[in-house]
């Protein structure tokens, strides 16, 4: 006999991620995991070497700082911000909390992959719903709900598709939803959407049902990956569960004060939407002018279509002799795609160099 996890353990695969090494390749571009085009901002930086001083103490446990940061930035009630290691711990910690064996996750056929994973590891049946166009189908996803569904997960815009519902359909959807479903709405990438629709849904957790949750993450506008930082808004009743599976000091003294740095870097945010605007329809076009089939995106990615995962791979193999590391999409189910970050004004340049000369067959 041997000690033995859960089943639903077995049957996800291990995360791999945040590969920064090509064998052979001196120079390596990375642009697989969304980050920030600009890196860290200096003051996170300045933070982050002043918290080493402390490193012996134990963090606030209550992120009180931070939350005050992010609920005065954002316009929000601290009291009502959950901070986590990572938006992934607060995915985790609600599902923790609200899911398990027994209950049903329901999730868009190509939204973020996490949801799957981390509904698997606590043993919950993942459903996957069809989409239209590769963009969440609000209609299905409610169609979907059954009798043992306790979540349902929805990133808007959707990684890695780049797709978006509008604040009509976003409405729709969480006025239809049973009360006793909890609607995660994840906002990872709100800050880089330029459609007029939308909203990130601190309204939609407001207006009513108390069943949905805003997640948000300094890891992709604000730079911050490497600190594994996010934070969610979310009712006072779910508030208070999420004190009760929340670890102790689950979020790091460098992370809390890097995030509060980067709240107040001057310009920031508005640098890096103007940075991300340009070269998201630079790329498109270009890539577009050489053949290539690019979905529109609102986030700070693009998906590129190949129209089939041989033709996928050799370009993904074409980038990796030059050093340019992207994210093959195979784990989604979308093979025959490769997902770019927008990067500086020079790795958007070099990646499309590169993608041009492989669709010109050169
Ligand atoms: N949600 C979405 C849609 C994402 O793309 C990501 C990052 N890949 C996350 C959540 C997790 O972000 P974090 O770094 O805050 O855990």
């Amino acid at each position: 006999m041997s000690v033995m996890p859960r089943p639903s353990v077995l049957s996800v695969e291990p995360y791999v991620g945040g590969e920064s090494k090509v064998p052979g390749v001196n120079r390596v571009i990375k642009l697989s995991s969304n980050e920030g085009a600009f890196g860290p901002p200096p003051g996170a930086i300045q933070a982050i070497a002043e918290a080493a001083k402390e490193a012996h103490r134990y963090p606030d446990g209550g992120a009180t700082a931070l939350r005050e940061a992010i609920g005065a930035r954002f316009g929000l009630d601290p009291a009502r911000i959950v901070c986590g290691n990572g938006s992934d711990e607060i995915l985790a910690m609600l599902i923790l909390a609200y899911g398990g064996e027994g209950t049903e996750l329901v999730m868009s056929a190509h939204g973020f992959m996490m949801y799957d994973l981390t509904g698997r590891w606590a043993g919950c049946r993942v459903i996957k719903v069809p989409e239209k166009n590769l963009t969440a189908d609000v209609d299905g996803l409610l169609a979907a709900v059954g009798p043992r569904t306790r979540l349902m997960f929805l990133a808007n815009p959707n990684n890695p598709t780049g797709s978006i519902l509008p604040q009509s359909e976003m409405e729709r959807l969480r006025r239809n939803l049973r009360e006793d479903v909890l609607l995660v709405l994840d906002s990872a990438y709100a800050e880089y959407v330029t459609r007029p629709d939308y909203d990130a849904g601190a309204k939609l957790v407001d207006a009513g049902g108390g069943n949905t949750v805003m997640t948000r993450t300094f890891s992709k506008i604000y730079g911050l990956g490497g600190m594994r930082l996010g934070w969610c808004y979310a009712p006072p009743a779910i508030v208070d569960v999420l004190g009760r599976v929340r670890g102790p000091f689950n979020v790091n003294s460098a992370a809390m004060v890097a995030g509060i740095a980067a709240l107040s870097e001057p310009g920031w945010v508005e640098k890096s939407v103007a940075h991300n605007t340009e070269w998201r329809g630079k790329v498109t076009d270009a890539l577009t002018a050489a053949g290539l089939k690019v979905w529109p995106s609102e986030g700070n990615f693009v998906l590129v279509d190949f129209g089939d995962a041989a033709r996928a791979k050799a370009a993904d193999a074409h980038l990796r002799s030059r050093g340019l590391i992207v994210r093959a999409m195979g784990g989604y189910g979308l093979a025959q795609t490769l997902r770019v970050t927008i990067g500086t004004a020079e790795e958007c340049t070099l990646v499309v160099e590169a993608l041009t000369e492989f669709a010109r067959g050169r």
